[in-house]
């Protein structure tokens, strides 16, 4: 028997869960954990339609009744739990799933608004009472268990400490600290590492033809699964457009179409919407930096938007571009979950983490 042959990355995790599945030794609860891009959800599928596949020869086969099944998020025993908020209807909650279906690697769009909570728990902890529908291992995935609040967590250590033995239990995070400890004690952790370039554009062929420009789009990213997926996205080239308005703007110190493209940016207050933003005004200063160092042009992965970099390059090539980057960055988005929180000003928000660029200026002149 063949196991995990298409999953392509994290071969490691791969070779553990093979010798479990060979010896028969699979725990009852796993904690996969890493930084966020690295693959665990979708290795979790992996591992839901491995337990369950029918065939003969290699697991997952992608083809029996029960993958499919759990290729499209609806088999009776396999339960996906995301975070979520009392507001968000179960069609919301429907549409966030569908992303994993549609690319298991693109991940949920998460938010610290969003928590696990205790009538979810409590469903799976209903559910977990009885013997499976059809599977011959029912399976919890518990997606970004770090956001279950004190309630849900407690509750959830009851399913943990007595598990049926018909119940596999995943969780993924990727902030390890925040998970209880009594939590951790109770699971196998495995760790999935920030992937290689190699591996990262592996996932991408999977969806994409993957093009000089692609590959650059995945070296900028760092190889982070999510991050790139959202950079390849159908919107990319509006949102680029977006923040090139405001560098343009900000860059020439015109506070009128500075105003007006702040007012552009945060419109939505879309917390997501705001992240790529922020993200493309990196990638932006990336390009900028790799002109610099590399005297090349033709690596810049905005193509549409070429001159524009090169030109602005030649006007700032003296900047300090690895502070600026530095100083946009929000690591753990705190000051994203503050913008789109109650009370939050998004305004004031972006025109303080985007007046580096008159920084820039005043580095200049
Ligand atoms: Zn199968």
């Amino acid at each position: 028997m063949k196991y995990f042959t298409q999953y392509g990355i994290q071969n490691k995790v791969c070779e553990h869960f093979r010798n479990s599945l060979i010896n028969n030794r699979l725990a009852h609860a796993y904690l996969f954990y890493g930084p966020e891009g690295t693959g665990k959800d979708a290795f979790a599928l992996e591992l839901a339609k491995t337990l369950n596949c029918a065939d003969e020869h290699q697991r997952p086969c992608n083809k029996c009744a029960s993958c499919q099944k759990i290729n499209h998020l609806n088999h009776p025993d396999v339960h996906l739990v995301i975070p979520v908020n009392k507001a968000l209807t179960s069609d919301k909650i429907r549409e966030r799933l569908k992303k994993m279906v549609v690319n298991p690697f693109a991940g949920i769009d998460g938010s610290s608004q969003h928590n696990i909570l205790i009538d979810q728990i409590r469903e799976l902890k209903y559910e977990s009472k009885y013997t499976p529908h059809e599977a011959q291992k029912k399976v919890y995935i518990i997606s970004s268990a770090e956001r279950m609040n004190k309630e849900a967590a407690n509750s959830f250590l009851k399913i943990l400490e007595e598990p049926p033995d018909s119940l596999i239990i995943v969780m993924t995070t990727s902030n390890l600290n925040a998970i209880p400890i009594t939590i951790r004690s109770r699971c196998h952790i495995i760790y999935f590492p920030v992937l290689k370039f190699d591996e990262a554009i592996s996932v991408v062929e999977q969806y994409d033809t993957v093009d000089d420009k692609i590959k650059e789009i995945i070296y900028l990213n760092e190889n982070n699964l999510k991050k790139i997926f959202n950079s390849l996205s159908e919107d990319y080239g509006a949102k680029s457009q977006l923040v090139y308005e405001y560098i343009k703007a900000a860059a020439s110190q015109d506070i009128l179409r500075l105003t007006e493209a702040i007012d552009k940016m945060t419109a939505t207050r879309d917390r997501n919407y705001l992240l790529d933003l922020l993200n493309l005004l990196i990638l932006w200063f990336k390009d900028v930096i790799h002109v610099i160092a590399l005297n090349d042009e033709s690596i810049i992965i905005n193509t549409d938007l070429k001159e524009n970099i090169t030109k602005f390059t030649r006007i700032y090539r003296d900047s300090d571009f690895e502070q600026i980057i530095n100083n946009i960055s929000d690591p753990g988005n705190t000051l994203i979950d503050y913008a789109v929180g109650k009370g939050g000003d998004i305004p004031k928000w972006i025109s303080a983490k985007f007046d580096y660029v008159i920084f820039i200026r005043s580095s200049k002149v």
